[in-house]
């Protein structure tokens, strides 16, 4: 199979392309390299510098005989896109549909699609379930939920099959460290905690302390990039065999608190990390954890690198050395 990766060259898209490649797909991957770096990029895998925004370059990439997409390409600021809802709109939604127009027009019919948690709002139950009813609270979660609504669309009138993977939340890097690239400016826990343990930053601002929780610290579903990136190419070959659209959680089911990160990452790297206790980020629930029995169910998908240990170590491996 031929697989066009559109922003391939980002911190999850470069671990999809290395999880394709093991799986012996040939790739290409497109991106207009605004976040994606060429660190990230595979000598293996092809290289197309464009845009999403550019209907012709998507058009011409797709029809060098690809046989799927994966696409990764847009904004995913939770923040910013309540403060610039027009960019996400642009690029979430607009860039959607150029690319699912210029696959209706290059009679590319299969799409894997990166959602999000941010899909469902605020918690309902835990842990989430794929039929937890859907209310995003950021212009961000919006934008992912019309694209999947889009993708149902085009599957009932164009025959395109989709998988939508609701990422929960995305960590670690390439224990191989084949992935280079660090993402400039990271808005994301672990990253900051690795920037706080180095030096670059001062130090961690923990949002919120009072949640109803066991330490008063918000819990999320850490999913390691190399788990997800199977995820992607189990999905590829579920569709290539003939497999019905589907939309399904990438999560572990277990989570962890901000302070029980922050204490791994102080008895893993042997460091302290400064923090301090700041108010509660406008948005934020309490807790998300992902029930992913469907992913399991339909991909034979498990996570198997999101333990935390391995999740911190291979993240400290890429800023130890800055
Ligand atoms: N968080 C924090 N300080 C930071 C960044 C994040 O306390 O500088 C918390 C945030 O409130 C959330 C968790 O860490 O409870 C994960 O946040 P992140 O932004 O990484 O992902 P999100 O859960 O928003 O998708």
């Amino acid at each position: 199979m031929h697989i066009l990766v559109i922003g391939g060259a980002g911190y999850i898209g470069s671990h999809v392309v290395k999880a394709l490649l093991k799986r012996n797909m040939e790739v290409t991957v497109l991106d207009n390299l605004s976040t994606g770096t060429k660190l990230n990029l595979f000598p293996q895998a092809n290289f197309i510098e464009g845009d999403i925004l550019n209907y012709d370059q998507i058009l011409t990439a797709l029809k060098q005989n690809v046989d799927g997409i994966v696409l990764l390409a847009g904004k995913k600021a939770v923040g910013e896109s309540m403060e610039n809802p027009m960019k996400y709109a642009l690029n979430n939604i607009n860039g959607v549909i150029n690319v699912l127009n210029a696959m209706v027009e290059a009679n590319v019919k299969k799409a894997i699609f990166s959602s999000s948690a941010a899909v469902y709002g605020m918690p309902q139950y835990l842990p989430l379930d794929e039929e937890h009813p859907v209310n995003p609270m950021s212009f961000y979660g919006f934008t992912k939920l019309e694209t999947e609504r889009f993708l149902k669309w085009y599957d009932q009138l164009k025959g395109i099959k989709f998988v939508s993977l609701r990422y929960f939340n995305a960590v670690g890097y390439d224990e191989a460290g084949d992935v280079k690239g660090l993402e400039e400016n990271p808005q994301n826990l672990l990253p900051i905690v690795m920037e706080a343990a180095i030096g670059k930053r001062e130090k961690l601002k923990i949002f919120g302390n009072d949640y109803p929780t066991r330490d008063g610290t918000c819990i999320r579903d850490y999913i390691h990039v190399t788990d997800l990136g199977s995820a992607h190419a189990l999905a590829l070959e579920y569709l290539d065999n003939g497999g019905e659209s589907q939309i399904l959680n990438l999560g572990t089911s277990i989570g962890s608190s901000v302070l029980e990160m922050v204490n791994k990452t102080e008895e893993i790297i042997g460091k302290k990390i400064p923090y301090e206790f700041a108010p509660r980020r406008a948005g934020d629930p309490a807790e998300l954890t992902a029930k992913a029995d469907k992913a399991k169910e339909v991909l034979g998908w498990e996570a198997t690198h999101s333990d935390l240990e391995n999740i911190i170590s291979s993240t400290w491996n890429m800023y130890k050395n800055l």
